[in-house]
């Protein structure tokens, strides 16, 4: 991104050793002692406007990266440097950050895709993006077609000339079900026009890297595990310098959806811990997943990580961590989830995920059909074998397992 400090060469040479490793990469990339205070935490920079010599090109369109900052939307020294942590961490070219996911997955689709353009997604993903494919873009004329993407040969059938994106989630929202990005890179690579995104929310860049397996994009709620403490709203899309370029200067300078710099820095702050999170997250996960599994009123829990995930051989071949998200179905549905909302005491019974703090929210599966998904056929009955009736969908915080395993005995009865 654009060039803020004294010695660009020292800094960048700095960044580049600090990406080798990724929990020294979550610490530093992006951040170095200010160079005015020696002030070694990263400053907030609040400012909407920076005072600047250059008297003409009031368009984002003059902007090079040479040019310094001029106006936050376009950019803005605090969150540039949480896009450049992302890079190290996404081993991506360049980032841009949203005010919201689905700030940054609406921003990314909508520059991407235009009347009589067709989308191939995912059938099964997060709410907010599903009714976006199902309800928004055919209004603007983006034809979708909705795949199962655990058979790649889905995606590849559904490919027309008129395809310019394929839209992906792994894991998938809210079932756990994997794509193999690997498989779809492949099938994307013989179609030199199509775009290949991936919401990597549900894996961090500690599990998963879809740019190194063929993706164009991937996109991140910053919300979740990243940000990490649930008190910060955020989103980001990663890419090719040339990607991002053209990224911002529509959908940031022109959509306007940017993330607040204060935002940034809450989100930086948690990044930093991201890497020891994870493998936190992935222990307790684990605990709570084997604890479920042998718990008599339990039918079927879903977790990568477990042997009895059927794409278990995949999730180890992907994922460097299987992430603390774990689906799980249970004697009661319901009526259990009103007993867990009542009487669970560690665990919150709420939406959202990836925060320390344990999560649990039930997903019914009719309700879900009519809001959002509205699977048919094989793709419905592919759905209820992992979901049935409904699941409890789950993230695991980082409290001792000991205390999330009491507190779900509890409610489970
Ligand atoms: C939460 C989430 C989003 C949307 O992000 P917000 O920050 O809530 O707007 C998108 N995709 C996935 C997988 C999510 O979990």
């Amino acid at each position: 991104m654009m060039r803020h400090r004294d010695n660009p060469d020292a800094i960048e040479q700095a960044a580049a050793d600090m990406t080798r490793r990724l929990r020294t990469a979550a610490v530093h990339a992006g951040e170095s002692p200010d160079p005015a205070t020696g002030a070694s935490a990263p400053n907030l920079v609040m400012s909407s406007t920076f005072v600047t010599r250059d008297l003409a090109g009031f368009s984002a369109h003059d902007l090079d990266d040479a040019s310094g900052f001029l106006y936050s939307r376009w950019s803005n020294p605090t969150v540039a440097q949480l896009e450049a942590k992302l890079c190290a961490l996404e081993g991506a070219e360049a980032c841009l950050c949203f005010g919201s996911g689905m700030a940054a997955a609406a921003g990314l689709i909508f520059s991407l895709l235009g009347r009589g353009d067709h989308l191939v997604m995912a059938d099964t993903n997060y709410a907010g993006i599903a009714e976006l494919g199902r309800d928004t873009l055919p209004r603007m004329g983006v034809r979708v077609s909705f795949v199962d993407p655990s058979d790649p040969g889905n995606v590849a059938s559904a490919i027309r000339p008129e395809t310019k994106l394929i839209w992906l989630e792994t894991p998938a929202n809210p079932i756990m079900r994997l794509t193999d990005l690997a498989a779809v890179g492949r099938i994307a690579a013989r179609h030199p026009g199509v775009r290949v995104a991936v919401d990597s929310t549900f894996a961090s860049p500690v599990a998963t890297r879809p740019l190194e397996l063929g993706a164009h994009y991937v996109m991140h709620s910053l919300t979740k595990y990243i940000g990490g403490h649930g008190d910060a709203m955020g989103g980001a899309v990663l890419g090719s310098q040339e990607a991002i370029g053209a990224l911002r200067l529509e959908a940031a300078i022109h959509y306007g959806g940017v993330l607040s710099p204060f935002n940034a820095w809450l989100i930086m702050r948690g990044a930093a811990t991201l890497p020891l999170r994870m493998k936190a997250h992935e222990e307790n996960a684990l605990a709570v997943a084997r604890f479920l599994e042998a718990h008599p009123r339990v039918s079927r829990v879903i977790y990568p990580g477990l042997p009895s995930h059927p794409q278990h051989e995949l999730a180890r071949r992907q994922m460097a961590n299987f992430s603390g998200m774990l689906a799980f179905r249970a004697e009661g549905g319901a009526e259990l989830a009103e007993r867990m909302a009542s009487e669970l005491r560690v665990v919150h019974y709420a939406v959202s995920l990836g925060h320390h703090r344990s999560l649990v929210f039930w997903l019914d599966t009719a309700s879900l059909q009519e809001t959002s998904f509205r699977l048919r056929g094989a793709q419905l009955e592919s759905y209820r074998a992992f979901a049935g009736e409904g699941v409890f969908r789950m993230s695991v915080g980082l409290e001792d397992p000991a205390d999330l395993c009491e507190d779900l005995a509890r409610a489970l009865g």
